[in-house]
């Protein structure tokens, strides 16, 4: 039991290192740790400093209605608003645990255990977790709360690297009219993740996404619609696919899905979903797409697997469009 907790915890550590977006990595840690811990209600707390106030960042189990009333000033004090938050009682730790203090616990309670998420001097937020829903046990162990610990370190460690990543290269990640990231931001995450096949020999697969007659669009309906087009098609690749995949808008009418852990055949499954996704949008007209997939080999390079994918798609285009090929 307490190995197989362990073991999911190196796997929530692994999960975060290839996620380098703050908001799923976010949402991933949240519902890691709930099942990890078997808490009903999981809360993952930022302080913004510019309104001096705490954000609910991501939560799960937490009514919506409680989410948006909650009003958390920080000079409330910390414990009161995730008690409030999370509608229980928070029991001061009054055993003396001295370890829990250096790890930097605040509370630990019966239903409720909450550990600040520290940045070298400064607090960034806290993670909470309550209602522990066990098979065995209603009760937070030790071993819980140490867990606890430690995902919020590696969030950390993932929130340094993230920080990094983004102000070490000093650019912009993301495309100005999708939102979503754009060649620059694809480029660097394909690097990183075929260094991480490399050395753990796992799957890793993209999909090149190319607008079909979309000069023709352009031409009929004006560019603007054109523009609000490839924002929809944005947005649908970005939901159709999971968390950890990384949609970027790859340049005009082209777009990139990277897919770890991902063969060919299950990434021409998630392309087909797309395709058939793409076709029920309700814009001007109907619309289709082409996609090219290949998956890497450890061998591969950036440019080998692009180069790949990419003449795959202008095979689907050749062989008469709206059709996936890999
Ligand atoms: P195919 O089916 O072979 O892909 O044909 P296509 O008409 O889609 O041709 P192609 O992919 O070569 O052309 C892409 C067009 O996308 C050309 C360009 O005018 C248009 N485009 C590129 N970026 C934008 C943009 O940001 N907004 C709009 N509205 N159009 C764009
Ligand atoms: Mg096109």
């Amino acid at each position: 039991e307490e190995r197989h907790k362990l073991e999911q915890v190196l796997g929530i550590e692994a999960g975060l290192h290839s996620i380098h977006d703050l908001n799923k990595l976010i949402d991933f840690v949240v519902e890691k740790t709930s099942e990890v811990l078997e808490a009903e209600k999981c809360s993952l707390l930022f302080i913004d400093h510019d309104l001096g106030k705490l954000c609910v960042k991501g939560h799960r189990g937490i009514e919506e209605s409680v989410v948006k009333e909650s009003v958390l000033k920080m000079g409330d004090g910390i414990e009161h608003l995730a008690e409030t938050f999370h509608q229980t009682k928070i029991l001061p730790d009054t055993s003396s645990k001295q370890s829990s203090k250096i790890d930097g616990s605040l509370y630990q309670g019966e239903t409720f255990l909450s550990v600040p998420i520290e940045l070298r001097d400064h607090t960034l937020g806290m993670m909470n977790v309550s209602h522990k829903s066990g098979k065995d046990s209603k009760i937070f162990t030790d071993l819980d709360f140490k867990i606890l610990v430690m995902i919020v370190r590696q969030v950390r460690i993932a929130i340094e690297n993230a920080k990094l990543y983004r102000e070490l290269k000093h650019l912009t990640v993301t495309d100005p009219l999708t939102g979503i990231y754009n060649h620059r931001y694809f480029a660097q995450t394909l690097d990183h993740e075929i260094i991480r096949i490399k050395r753990y020999k796992r799957d890793l697969s993209i999909l090149m996404i190319d607008i079909d007659q979309f000069k023709l669009y352009n031409d009929t309906f004006g560019h603007v619609e054109g523009d609000s087009l490839i924002k929809n098609i944005a947005g649908t690749l970005t939901h159709s696919v999971r968390k950890a995949d990384v949609v970027c808008r790859y340049g005009g009418d082209e777009f990139a899905v990277i897919l770890p852990e991902t063969n060919l055949a299950q990434a021409k499954i998630i392309a087909g979903k797309i395709i058939q996704k793409i076709s029920e949008l309700s814009v001007e007209r109907p619309v289709s797409i082409s996609i090219g997939a290949a998956q890497a080999s450890p061998q591969t390079n950036r440019y080998d697997l692009v180069r790949k994918a990419d003449s795959h798609l202008y095979e689907a285009k050749r062989n008469g469009k709206s059709q996936i090929s890999g």
